[in-house]
């Protein structure tokens, strides 16, 4: 296995770093996640630069480079558009918190691979010899496909708890295998993951199932290491739900979740945990009716769950607005045949139509594979797409006020039922809309005061 440098702007300015560093008598590799990654064939994220001159020295070569952990020894660095982290070799000490050193002694090469988290994370290269500097068997592991960690196990997670997700987000975006030992010692510490923070176990979690070419194994993976527990009780709570076998022959609310993950290609963050979550509701609102388990309402249960999940997790308003309107919704395709047309257009018209769609086509392939009202969306919206979009509305709220409501709702209520009036074609223009209206307002205010009436007489 060799590296060939890659022909990109970032590649050749993390050239530029290690050149100036190198002519100045110091030593400059390529290190950590980058060298994995070329190694593999895949573009790096990002190019970490490694090396023996000090923080102070890097800032004095480097114009416009700023100090962003110098206790840690790793400053950044323009050239180009580009930013570059340089950072000293070192030796982490005194883990504390369960995630960071309370020191930093500046050092070698080779004991700045073994503070490295997994040892094909903790391999270098020389950009001006073009050689890999390999201190952990590194090498090895990635050709057999294996996270391990470097040293200890066991010493390596109590030392720094992310470790315990970053192994699984690593095999599960590679395709890798943990090692017996490494994994074991992930089990033994699985708990402690709480002890991290919100924004990072956010971080790796959505990395996790979004980059693994199956998020369902992934999940699955998370399972077996004993994280999935203390990160989503909600969703381990699934396991052993059964449902009915005519419409679930695959199984239980888990393994449906799981295969729908699988069958996911290229997914956003929000369809993931639109996924991942939708069928939440249902463990709480399970009741055995005779022989059938029912979960009624668990749409509604499941998306105020997920918000709550979300929340939780820190994640955006707007995503989890997105993935409650999913999860909420996710029931209403067994209605579409019954749907009017109105209704049909205005839903196809939402912002999160899309994702709904295929939140719906996934959950029939994770099932019974029947894709009747999936066919029958995607004509209709064929159909929908001849015609022209969405008329703007003939009436609105001022009308509605100049007819005499002036209660919000009610207002709503009318403007909506006017533009269900044109949009069905039952009325030809503005004037038409407005007369229908009247006379459907009278009739209402007919039956309120009749009901009033017999109110009073009880
Ligand atoms: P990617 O950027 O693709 O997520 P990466 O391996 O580059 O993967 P980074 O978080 O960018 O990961 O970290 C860069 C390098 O720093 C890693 O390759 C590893 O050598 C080291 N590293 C990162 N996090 C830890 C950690 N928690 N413990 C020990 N070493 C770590
Ligand atoms: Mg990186």
């Amino acid at each position: 296995m060799s590296i060939q440098i890659p022909d990109s702007d970032e590649a050749l300015g993390a050239c530029r770093v290690a050149e100036r560093l190198h002519q100045n008598g110091f030593t400059a590799l390529w290190a950590g996640g980058c060298v994995r990654d070329l190694l593999l064939n895949r573009p790096p994220i990002d190019y970490d630069i490694a090396t023996n001159a000090h923080p102070e020295t890097v800032l004095k070569l480097f114009k416009g480079s700023l100090a962003t952990g110098k206790s840690f020894g790793v400053v950044r660095v323009p050239i180009d558009e580009h930013w570059f982290e340089v950072a000293t070799f070192r030796k982490d000490h005194d883990y504390q918190d369960g995630r960071h050193p309370e020191r930093v002694t500046f050092t070698d090469a080779r004991h700045d691979a073994e503070r490295r988290d997994f040892t094909i994370n903790a391999m270098f290269f020389d950009p001006h010899t073009s050689e890999i500097i390999d201190y952990v068997q590194g090498m090895q592991d990635l050709k057999d496909k294996i996270i391990r960690c470097v040293g200890d196990p066991a010493t390596r997670f109590a030392e720094d708890h992310l470790r315990l997700l970053r192994a699984p987000r690593f095999a599960s975006t590679l395709n890798f295998e943990i090692e017996p030992l490494t994994a074991q010692a992930i089990r033994n510490d699985a708990d402690n993951i709480e002890r991290i923070s919100v924004e990072r176990i956010r971080t790796e979690l959505t990395r996790t199932l979004c980059e693994a070419d199956k998020a369902g194994d992934a999940l699955m993976l998370l399972d077996s290491l004993g994280l999935l527990k203390p990160l989503l009780p909600e969703v381990k709570a699934m396991q052993g739900q059964e449902q009915p076998p005519e419409f679930h022959p695959e199984g239980d609310v888990f393994v449906h979740t799981v295969l729908m993950l699988n069958s996911m290609e290229s997914p956003t963050l929000e369809l993931t945990f639109s996924v991942l979550l939708h069928d939440i509701g249902k463990p709480p609102t399970a009741v055995l009716d005779g022989e059938r388990w029912r979960f009624n309402g668990h749409a509604s249960v499941g998306a105020d769950m997920a918000r709550k999940i979300m929340q939780r997790l820190r994640f955006s308003n707007d995503q989890i607005d997105t993935v409650d309107a999913a999860i909420r919704g996710h029931m209403r395709f067994m209605d579409v045949g019954r749907m009017r047309r109105a209704t049909l257009r205005r839903w196809m018209g939402a912002p999160t139509f899309d994702l709904e769609m295929e939140l719906h086509r996934l959950d029939c392939v994770g099932s019974h594979s029947k894709l009747d009202h999936y066919d029958f969306l995607c004509d209709a919206q064929k159909e929908f797409a001849a015609e022209p979009v969405l008329p703007e509305p003939w009436v609105n709220g001022k009308d509605i006020i100049r007819m005499g409501i002036s209660n919000g709702p009610t207002i709503g209520k009318w403007k909506h039922r006017a533009y269900e009036l044109q949009l069905d074609g039952q009325v030809a223009n503005r004037d038409e809309a407005l007369a229908q209206l009247r006379r459907e307002m009278d009739v209402a205010a007919d039956s309120s005061s009749l009901n009033e009436q017999e109110n009073r007489k009880v």
